[in-house]
């Protein structure tokens, strides 16, 4: 560890550190930064659809280098119940643009090859080093973090937290309180591998480049607030559940179960036929929304990414607002260490300011009503997929009943359901308020 003092150090590796660094790094800062893993991205998990908007501001001919799966032509909504789906599909051939809008991606390989740029933007890397906790002078203010390396502290101007979900360094060192299990989901992952052409005519794809992303929701999640997903990458097949921590606790269901059972649906078996399965990974995902986020900024340090819970779980996204807290933490520091201001509280707030203004603060505080949504009924992950499912059943089937016999035994269910026409005007008006 190089006993030097530092412009700045940021912690973690992951999009919001890289955004973070690399952006210092560009204006000319002297950027140490640190992450625990052997290398950038060697245990962190994703989905992973990466949402190139977000990285196209940083770096935008990234398509040349990064490691890039599929670019997705077709985004499906699946609606589950025990042994069917309905959904809708959208596919375009307007994603078949010169600069596709979404890839998806490995997050090991994607990790790597970010920091790889970071460093050529003049940044010094260390890994497999984890930061304890940060060092504050004797007025309070953080001045640089310890490290389980020998050597004492290393020191540093601010010190930006892209630690992830988990927030340790920022929670020990009193910045902010620990994790709630109801802010909190835990996912589950595993990767499949199929020869490419089988992805290509499984998903009915033209080429090795085109991908289709599937969203799911109901059964998928007994009961609990949770989704599932699907992502096609070249040659593998990523498949994942994950549902509140809360939940998890309380029903006493074993994630890998849920996995398993998602697996064995009759829609998802067929796709995954043959398939051989070499990856199985676990995480968190801050699903708290806008009220979970914690104290953003202090004397000398700031947060970025998953650590300040900047994750829209309505539209499963998390990288971008990663890379973006973390790109316009850089650009707030760089333009203070440029007119020579510290990076006190009170200049801080530059940080918070730009994030209001960026579509970070404006979607998370659109949707803030939602995780209490979900959380007070339950019946949107129940009852209504099935009633949707069933209602399909008896629409599609012909079995000699006239139409209008067939309407009134679909809006006869819908009642029964959900116990009277009340109710179900009720789940709508909720929905439709949340949404706002
Ligand atoms: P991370 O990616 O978690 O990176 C944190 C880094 O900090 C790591 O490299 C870690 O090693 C390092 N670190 C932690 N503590 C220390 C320490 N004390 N010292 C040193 N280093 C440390 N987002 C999307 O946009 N699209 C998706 O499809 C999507 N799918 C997802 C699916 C799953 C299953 C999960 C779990 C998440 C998904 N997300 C998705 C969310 C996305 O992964 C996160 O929002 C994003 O990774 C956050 O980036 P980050 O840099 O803040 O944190």
């Amino acid at each position: 560890m190089p006993v030097e003092h530092f412009d700045a150090i940021v912690v973690g590796a992951g999009p919001s550190g890289n955004a973070a660094a690399y952006t210092m790094g560009k204006a000319g800062m002297n950027v140490l930064q640190i992450d625990r893993g052997e290398y950038p991205g060697s245990k962190n998990v994703q989905g992973a659809i990466l949402y190139s908007d977000a990285l196209e501001r940083m770096i935008p001919d990234f398509r040349e280098t990064a490691p890039l799966e599929r670019h997705v032509v077709e985004q499906r909504f699946w609606m589950l119940d025990e042994k069917s789906h309905t959904g809708t599909h959208h596919r375009s051939d307007s994603f078949n643009e010169e600069r596709p809008n979404r890839y998806t991606i490995l997050r090991a390989q994607f990790d790597k090859w970010f920091a790889k740029q970071v460093r050529a933007a003049g940044v010094t890397l260390i890994t497999e080093t984890t930061v304890i906790e940060l060092v504050r002078n004797a007025e309070g203010r953080v001045i640089g973090v310890l490290t389980d390396r020998e050597g004492g502290p290393v020191h540093a101007d601010v010190v930006v937290l892209g630690e992830g979900v988990n927030g340790l360094v920022a929670q020990r060192s009193g910045l902010r309180p620990e994790l709630r299990p109801q802010h909190v989901a835990l996912a589950v992952k595993e990767t499949h591998f199929l020869p490419e052409e089988t992805i290509r005519e499984r998903f009915n794809l033209s080429d090795e480049n085109e991908g289709v992303v599937i969203e799911v929701l109901g059964s998928v999640s007994s009961g609990m607030v949770g989704t599932g997903f699907l992502y096609t990458n070249r040659e593998s097949i990523s498949i994942g559940v994950g549902c509140l921590v809360s939940d998890f606790a309380e029903k006493q269901i074993p994630p890998y179960a849920l996995l398993d059972r998602f697996k064995n649906h009759p829609s998802v078996r067929p796709l995954l036929k043959g398939a051989e399965m070499k990856e199985y990974v676990a995480h968190l995902i801050p699903e708290g929304g806008y009220d979970a986020i914690p104290k953003l900024t202090g004397d000398g340090w700031l947060i970025v990414g998953d650590a300040g819970q900047f994750v829209n779980a309505v539209h499963r996204e998390g990288s971008n607002l990663a890379m973006t807290t973390g790109r316009i933490a850089g650009e707030c520091l760089a333009r203070l260490k440029a007119e020579g201001r510290p990076a006190t509280e009170a200049n801080l707030k530059v940080y918070r300011d730009a994030l209001e203004q960026s579509f970070v603060l404006k979607d998370l505080r659109k949707y803030r009503k939602i995780p209490k949504l979900l959380k007070q009924n339950r019946q949107l992950f129940t009852t209504w997929p099935a009633v949707i499912n069933r209602s399909m059943q008896a629409f599609l089937r012909v079995d000699g009943r006239d139409k209008r016999a067939k309407e009134a035994e679909i809006l006869r269910g819908l009642k029964t359901a959900r116990g009277n026409w009340l109710n179900v005007a009720a789940d709508m008006v909720k929905v439709a308020r949340a949404w706002r």
